[in-house]
């Protein structure tokens, strides 16, 4: 079950936190996996773990934001059975001290990546007769975190973006979904409380470990097995959905 075998998988952000844990898991299921990333040196790290294991890995330097680098990525690679469009920032702030710049910057990342990474890989999907788009969302669409005014409207945004590519390509064979994750222990948070509470770090990861309901953060391994799930062939019947994965963080 589960096996990607012969499919090639393209990961944004695959350099680090989930977008690594998913390259590493897809590879070892047999995929190719082809990471997009800023973060080269990152992106190589985990290409040099996914060979060391025997798994087929390359990595594509490329800011997901500016459309002809991406167009020119996927032109490279020439396939793409799985996209999982993952890159992402974040940003802290109400409506009111969110700068122009900083709101330009999280679209552009979030939305206009995601976007150009579709643009290019669903003329590859269709023409090779169907593929698999999975866009990580996040719980702050689902219930707008307290001042992430431009990060929860940015996944918002990819809510509507899902459901339109699954509606519009359901008869070409691809189906496209989105996961919706509560706090995961990656880089990503490591990075926000270092910025936000310098000193305070050991107490603060505390705090936000227990703001969720199953009591701690998740690991980008579990988000990764779910990926797995909705990438593979067994979740055929699967398109259009959201899925959270939070701990209980927008029911409990
Ligand atoms: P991370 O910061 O650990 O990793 C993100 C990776 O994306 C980095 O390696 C970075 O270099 C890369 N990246 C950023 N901008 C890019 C760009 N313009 N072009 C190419 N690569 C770029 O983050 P993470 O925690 O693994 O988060 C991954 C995704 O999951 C993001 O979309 C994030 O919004 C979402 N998410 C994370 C959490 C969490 O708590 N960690 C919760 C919900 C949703």
């Amino acid at each position: 079950m589960f096996s990607l075998s012969g499919k090639t998988a393209v990961v944004t952000g695959g350099g680090s936190g989930i977008g690594r844990a998913i390259s590493l898991l897809f590879a070892r299921q047999g995929a190719a996996v082809h990471i997009i990333e800023l973060n080269t040196a990152a992106a190589q790290d985990t290409a040099d773990e996914i060979s060391q294991a025997g798994g087929a890995v390359q990595v594509h330097a490329a800011d997901v934001s500016q459309q002809a680098q991406v167009q020119a990525t996927f032109g490279a690679i020439g396939r793409a059975d799985i996209l999982i469009n993952n890159a992402g920032i974040a940003h802290v702030g109400n409506v009111e001290n969110t700068a122009e710049a900083d709101f330009d910057r999280v679209y552009q990342v979030n939305v206009k990546g995601a976007y150009n990474c579709l643009h290019a890989a669903v003329p590859l999907m269709k023409r090779q007769g169907g593929g698999v788009i999975l866009n990580v969302a996040s719980i702050a669409a689902h219930v707008g975190i307290t001042d992430r005014f431009a990060y929860s409207m940015s996944k918002g945004a990819i809510f509507a973006m899902t459901l339109s590519v699954a509606r519009d390509y359901l008869g070409a064979g691809i189906r496209c979904n989105s996961i919706s994750p509560a706090r995961v222990h990656t880089p990503f948070v490591d990075g926000f409380i270092a910025k936000n509470y310098a000193g305070q770090e050991a107490e603060i990861f505390e705090k936000l470990s227990k703001s969720q309901p199953i009591g701690r953060m998740g690991q980008p391994d579990e988000i990764a097995a779910l990926a797995l799930y909705l990438c593979s062939d067994e979740a055929g019947f699967v398109t259009g959905c959201d899925f959270p994965i939070d701990g209980g963080f927008i029911k409990l």
